[in-house]
């Protein structure tokens, strides 16, 4: 985070704001753009041409590579209005984002992004799009940075060229209803030695019919498990999942199956400093199953940057609808999701340099 120089970004303002035609009241999750959009190019060994413009569509050869080989990664962070000073927008943890940007960049050959294009460029979009981060409760800007493969060429081999975005959309609030999650015993997301702990646009190709499989069954989302033996749970959908067992909170261990989310991350980070117990190993089904049977199962939730959490009601695993504790009695999960969004609002003083101002 030293080593950051100033950079030139080359800037080309929109002619008219789009935003007079935006109803804020009424914005669905990923369908509006803000006015403009960043990008960067690696050619001939380096980034380059970092610059920021009207957002608009790309043009591209049908050959890009990234559309058929699938070397395209991306990231999702928040910004939010500071509820105390209005005129100043909080975004979350993107240091985080970057340094998982360029894990996921190397998992698949492609360059890693220096620290100023991301920050630099994710500071500038802001200054110019600030007043697309929506004010009230559970609003906020989403922010969307992604790489992909430029080549125009059909051999399979590693691009020699890429571009690195950053688009942004402003979200309503995030109501998150409690879900109902099927324990997925065929399907995998991730293997050992495999891409799962990166984000990998291909990931989420895999996961979508087996998504859609529980879905037409009346679930939310799947319990993803482990490749070798559909034994132990790993994530829920594309969140990292947590199991408050007795007073213990588990989740399996950010290896090389395992998203590292960063909400899940600054979960562990606060009940560590709460002084409540953490392990980050495997559950297996049964020991899951046996917890809800025994009522020491007290709280089942996902974790990720969309909900920050999603309460968990519903577990099905063999033919069965295991229901768990009522929301209310979630006394962890109300309390971290809650701590969460005061210090990602400045409601709460950023004790933990999480918060990145603009
Ligand atoms: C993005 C993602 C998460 C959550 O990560 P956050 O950084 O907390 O948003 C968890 N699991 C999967 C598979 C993901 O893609």
């Amino acid at each position: 985070m030293d080593t950051t120089v100033e950079m030139d970004i080359e800037i080309k303002e929109v002619k008219e704001s789009k935003i007079s035609e935006v109803d804020f009241n009424n914005i669905a999750f990923g369908n509006i753009y803000t006015d403009h959009m960043l990008i960067a190019d690696y050619k001939e060994g380096s980034w380059q041409d970092v610059k920021i413009v009207p957002y608009e569509d790309l043009k591209l050869s049908p050959a890009t590579s990234a559309l058929h080989y699938g070397q395209s990664i991306f990231e999702g962070l928040k910004a939010y209005r500071n509820e105390q000073r209005e005129e100043e927008v909080l975004v979350f943890r993107p240091w985080e984002n970057w340094k998982r940007l360029n894990e996921s960049a190397k998992r698949i050959c492609m360059p890693e992004l220096p620290e100023e294009i991301f920050m630099q460029g994710l500071e500038e979009l802001l200054k110019l799009d600030k007043n697309w981060v929506p004010k009230g409760r559970g609003k906020s800007l989403y922010i969307r940075p992604f790489m992909f493969a430029t080549d125009a060429y059909i051999g399979l081999k590693s691009s020699e060229t890429y571009r690195f975005m950053i688009f942004a959309s402003p979200v309503g609030a995030y109501y998150s209803q409690p879900v109902k999650v099927k324990i997925e015993n065929h399907f995998v997301r991730s293997a050992n030695g495999g891409v799962g702990y990166a984000k990998v646009a291909g990931n989420y190709a895999a996961s979508l019919y087996p998504a859609k499989l529980a879905q037409d069954e009346g679930y939310n989302q799947l319990l993803w498990t482990d490749a070798k033996e559909h034994k132990y749970i790993e994530e829920s959908g594309t969140m990292n999942v947590m199991f408050m067992i007795g007073d213990t909170l588990c989740t399996a261990p950010a290896g090389d199956t395992i998203l590292h989310g960063i909400t899940r991350k600054s979960v562990l980070e606060l009940a560590r400093d709460w002084g409540i117990k953490v392990e980050e190993r495997f559950v297996s089904i049964d020991e899951l199953i046996d917890a809800i049977e025994k009522k020491e199962l007290k709280e089942a939730f996902g974790t990720g940057t969309a909900a920050t959490i999603a309460h968990i009601e519903t577990i099905h695993n063999d033919g069965i609808d295991y229901q768990l504790p009522e929301i209310e009695a979630r006394d962890f999960s109300n309390k971290v999701l809650k701590e969460l969004t005061e210090i990602q609002r400045g409601k709460k003083e950023d004790t933990r340099e999480w918060i990145f101002r603009v």
